[in-house]
């Protein structure tokens, strides 16, 4: 199934039993790499050639953002719904314990991950942590051969984008795993030290908003939102100005 192009990004139209499904089958061989970007992401893809050539070579590319969605709407490609990161890493632990395969904790400050992993396995009992390692090392290389060397099947790769995706796709082979995800802020997700929003916010599409009162300091980067939109609304004319001719 084709992609639908959101400024340049490829995003599969998958829910979230569909992303959970698709990597699943990841898991029967090979080295595949799953993105989660969101609309700042997005806009940095436009001037980030290299970024947005790594995110659309992932193998699955989910939206995991209101305003990725809402893009997706205003260009009349809708997609299904948003699929957060952090939701898809949560509903994988239980098709890892299931199936006995480990998984790797890679970013966070040091002690976050530990952390994660043990609220992991609560929530999927039986789940294999293969290893930890905080986000902070100096040489990608020290992180790479702390991940080979425990052989985890999944790496949740949690270092901020777009280090980690820079990171998957410089070292996704060396690692030698079957899928590499990126997940951002997850693992402080995971071990208590962010808050989701409250389900309302999420539902209205204002987690953005929360995340904004909670941290403020993500005001710079959030000013891309509305840009982002700008973009999109401009896309638009131009795709109906292509079709008119
Ligand atoms: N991080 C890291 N190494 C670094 C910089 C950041 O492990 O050199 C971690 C940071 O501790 C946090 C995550 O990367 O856990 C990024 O979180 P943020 O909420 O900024 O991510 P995003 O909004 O990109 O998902």
């Amino acid at each position: 199934m084709g992609r639908i192009d959101i400024l340049g990004v490829g995003f599969d139209n998958v829910d979230m039993a569909e992303a959970v499904a698709r990597a699943e089958s990841m898991l029967e061989g090979g080295s595949h790499y799953i993105v989660t970007p969101n609309s700042e992401i997005v806009y940095d893809c436009l001037t980030n050639e290299g970024l947005r050539e790594i995110i659309n070579g992932a193998d699955m590319v989910i939206p995991d953002g209101a305003g990725v969605v809402k893009a997706s709407r205003i260009l009349e490609t809708p997609l299904k719904e948003k699929v957060a990161g952090v939701e898809l890493a949560e509903n994988l632990l239980g098709v890892l314990a299931r199936r006995g395969a480990s998984l790797y904790l890679l970013g966070a400050k040091p002690g976050i991950a530990e952390r994660a992993a043990e609220k992991m396995k609560t929530l999927a009992p039986g789940l294999m942590i293969a290893g930890v390692r905080d986000g902070y090392f100096k040489e990608d290389s020290e992180a790479v051969e702390a991940v080979r060397a425990a052989a985890p099947d999944v790496v949740y790769v949690c270092l901020g984008s777009p280090r980690q995706e820079q990171f998957i796709a410089a070292h996704l082979e060396e690692m030698g795993c079957h899928i590499a995800i990126g997940l951002g802020g997850s693992l402080d997700v995971f071990a208590g030290e962010a808050k989701r929003a409250p389900k309302i916010f999420i539902k209205l599409g204002l987690e953005w908003f929360y995340r904004l009162l909670k941290q403020p300091s993500r005001l710079g980067r959030m000013m891309r939102l509305p840009k982002f939109l700008r973009e999109v609304k401009r896309e638009k004319k131009r795709r109906d100005k292509e079709a008119k001719r």
